[in-house]
């Protein structure tokens, strides 16, 4: 095991990154004390690292519980290309590929092991795991997403339950439990359901400071909004909506509106849904259009913007989903849609649950997420007091500090608006008082002669959402009232009669047309771009031919720092923040040859950098003349021999060649039975660097042979992406 001087050392070795996130490091010394932790983050806030790091500095394997498949492959994807040894056993994989793997466990070469749950604790696991525990040693067990467990949680699990009998049999292997839960009693209930042992508690702040908050009326031009946000963004985006059939409309009509998007809802079948999520976590689709049975298990970490186009039914839960917005730090929007019609669609949700305390949690909530939405403070302030984390305010990243809303004198109106209710002997809901107001020619009003009232028709001047703002502030003012029979009858009361004698003024809050502006950078931030846009497709295109997510090769904000800084050679460029040891290898050439040549067309100045590499894809012709030997059915020793350079210069030609997909033929070079072992190990371990893979097969193998048959490997996962 290699030894650091330092945490830092080892976090940029593995992960590339130079400083830890707020709590990480002190977390992560715990954790080497083999100390129980409750570990509380926001979305982002960089959890996983926090159990992570402490496995790869331990003897032994860390086992991390996680309850969803999606969610274990996209860590050890991610693991495995920082040339971390991990894997993950669940219902996935084959017998094969599952004795394999467990066959790696017990020879000690996996440091992290994803498994779910009802896996862990099944009879014919449980041996196992001791088999573990005796010959290689059990680190840890890192509970991900803790909050499972937990019936006050929203995402409760019944397997979790089981794993307090893990405690039982394991007393002295140290637990992590991590959440991002924001409430109290989950918290507790975590500590509790798992055993933990005088467990060191972290509860970061909630303050999620990369996200722009705000809050836009829903009016008739708020599809023209949506557009007008998801053009402005690069990158991807979730849109909520409250119902399948919303989901599907909006995806149609971006669909017309040319902006790539695809529908996740609880009405399509499972491969659909699996499906359309893996296409928006490969950036092959900008925009999932989704239900919030689109959430948890989506680790993305460059979502751009989350636009709930109806309101959440709660605080807790916009919170939660407009938090899968920027979880790699970079900044993001999350901007909600508010109008009144979604609060009549979910009251009236809430009015079918059988229970009525039941319906008075939902009402209650209802309420405090409308205060959200029609609140004139600072966002965060109020998000944050609901968690009861107190924040000064004025953030400075919200609508209502960027833009305070001013506050106007509507006197007047309010008097209108309360004696037409008066005139209309207080038996009519809002949408009827504002149709009087507003002179509107329906059969209702005639009836009733209200056309013959003296308020008809003298609010013309204003609009509906306009009546309708101060209807809502009035009410929320307390300076009138609304049956709760579900007719939401307007009642006046003695404040009302106030307003109308003049004995009170009525100021509200009107909101300004908020136009989102561009900001019009400097020559410089657009050439930035252009660089930008051309490793952003060399990133797609690396990440495609090995079947990951973009984001595991580089993050956003890794590209955009190699947009700006412009490294030329190696070592300039490992210098970058998210370019671990392992990356660097991996991807350094590829990504440099593509800045230079940037550099070159613009005329910038280029530097020599030794070790590289020309940057084509077509084979060149030293390459071309190894093939042609090859084919012609050479060995390597004799194309060697002939040409006068050294085998492993072959070799390497060889390799290349496959990777530019070029016929090379490598059953004529390794023996079927010493590939089939080295593909296993490949199977096992990923594509990672040859050295582990050489020390797992043994002394009789050599580098070129595992380097022929990687070659081999990668050209089928090219082919066959796993999973297909
Ligand atoms: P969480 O599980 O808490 O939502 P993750 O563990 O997925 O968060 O981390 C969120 C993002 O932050 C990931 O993309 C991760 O690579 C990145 N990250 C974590 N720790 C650091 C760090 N110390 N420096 C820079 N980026 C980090
Ligand atoms: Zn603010």
């Amino acid at each position: 095991m290699l030894q650091y001087p330092n945490l830092e050392q080892a976090l940029k070795y593995y992960f590339g990154y130079d400083n830890f996130r707020p709590g990480q490091r002190q977390i992560i010394e715990q954790a080497l004390q083999n100390r129980d932790l409750m570990i509380v983050m926001p979305t982002g806030g960089g959890k996983s690292l926090c159990f992570q790091l402490p496995a790869l500095l331990k003897k032994g394997i860390t086992i991390v519980v996680s309850p969803l498949i999606a969610l274990m492959q996209d860590q050890v994807e991610g693991l495995r290309d920082n040339g971390i040894t991990a894997t993950f056993l669940n219902s996935s994989l084959n017998s094969y590929q599952t004795r394999s793997r467990e066959e790696a466990i017990i020879n000690g070469k996996v440091k992290l092991l994803y498994v779910a749950p009802e896996r862990l604790l099944s009879d014919r696991f449980l041996p196992f795991l001791d088999l573990v525990h005796h010959k290689v040693g059990i680190s840890a067990f890192a509970i991900d997403e803790a909050h499972c467990v937990s019936e006050w949680g929203h995402d409760f699990r019944p397997e979790y339950r089981q794993l307090k009998s893990l405690r039982k049999r394991y007393p002295d292997i140290p637990t992590l439990a991590l959440t991002a839960t924001a409430t109290d009693r989950v918290r507790g209930d975590i500590i509790q359901q798992l055993g933990l042992k005088q467990p060191s508690i972290h509860i970061a702040s909630f303050n999620r400071q990369n996200l722009y908050y705000e809050v836009r009326p829903k009016t008739k031009y708020a599809y023209a909004e949506l557009l007008e946000i998801i053009r402005e963004n690069q990158g991807s985006g979730i849109i909520y909506c409250l119902t399948r059939k919303k989901v599907d409309e909006i995806t149609s009509k971006l669909e017309n509106d040319k902006i790539s998007a695809l529908p996740y809802h609880a009405g399509l079948s499972d491969e659909e849904r699996s499906k359309n999520q893996t296409r928006f976590i490969r950036d092959d689709v900008r925009v999932m259009v989704a239900t919030i049975a689109f959430g948890m298990g989506i680790n993305k970490p460059d979502v751009r913007f989350v636009v709930h186009f109806d309101i959440s039914r709660n605080l807790e839960s916009y919170y939660q989903e407009s938090g899968r917005a920027g979880r790699d730090g970079e900044p993001s929007r999350c901007t909600l849609f508010f109008g009144y019609g979604d609060i009549k669609t979910i009251e009236f949700l809430i009015n079918q649950k059988p229970d009525s305390q039941e319906q008075l949690i939902a009402k209650q909530q209802l309420r405090q997420i409308i205060d959200y939405a029609e609140g004139t403070d600072c966002r965060r302030t109020i998000q944050l007091g609901y968690f009861g984390e107190r924040f000064a305010g004025n953030c400075g990243n919200c609508d209502n500090c960027r833009h305070p809303k001013p506050v106007q004198d509507w006197t007047i109106e309010a008097m209108k608006f309360l004696s037409c209710v008066a005139r209309t002997k207080e038996r009519f809901g809002m949408l009827y008082i504002i149709d009087v107001l507003r002179g509107a020619k329906n059969q209702k009003i005639a009836q009733n002669e209200h056309d013959k009232l003296s308020t008809y028709g003298i609010g013309k001047d204003k609009s509906l959402d306009e009546w309708r703002m101060l209807g809502r502030s009035l009410l929320h003012q307390g300076l009138i009232e609304q049956t709760s029979d579900g007719y939401s009858v307007l009642k006046l009361n003695a404040l009302s009669w106030e307003v109308m004698r003049r004995q009170r003024t009525v100021s509200i809050a009107v909101p300004v047309v908020q136009k989102i502006t561009v900001e019009h950078g400097s020559e410089k931030a657009a050439e930035v771009e252009i660089l930008m846009q051309r490793l952003r497709s060399l990133r797609k295109q690396l990440a495609d031919e090995q079947s990951v997510p973009p984001y595991v090769i580089f993050q956003d904000s890794t590209l955009k720092l190699m947009a700006q800084v412009q490294p030329q050679t190696k070592a300039e460029f490992s210098k970058l923040s998210g370019v671990g040891s392992h990356k660097l290898a991996q991807y350094g050439d590829k990504f440099l040859a593509q800045i230079r040549a940037y550099r070159t067309e613009q005329g910038l100045s280029t530097k020599e950098d030794n070790s590289f590499p020309p940057s084509v894809n077509s084979p060149s012709d030293t390459e071309l003349y190894t093939l042609q030997l090859h084919q012609q059915g050479h060995s390597i020793t004799e194309i060697a021999k002939k040409r006068n350079i050294r085998p492993t210069t072959i070799v390497r030609h060889l390799c290349d060649l496959m990777e530019k997909n070029q016929p090379v033929d490598v059953n004529q070079l390794v023996s079927l039975e010493r590939q089939q072992k080295i593909w296993q190990v490949l199977e096992v371990l990923g594509d990672i660097s040859l050295t582990p893979i050489k020390e797992y097969l043994g002394e009789s193998y050599s580098f070129d042979e595992i380097r022929l048959v990687r070659g081999k490997w990668r050209r089928e996962r090219r082919k066959y992406p796993p999973g297909t």
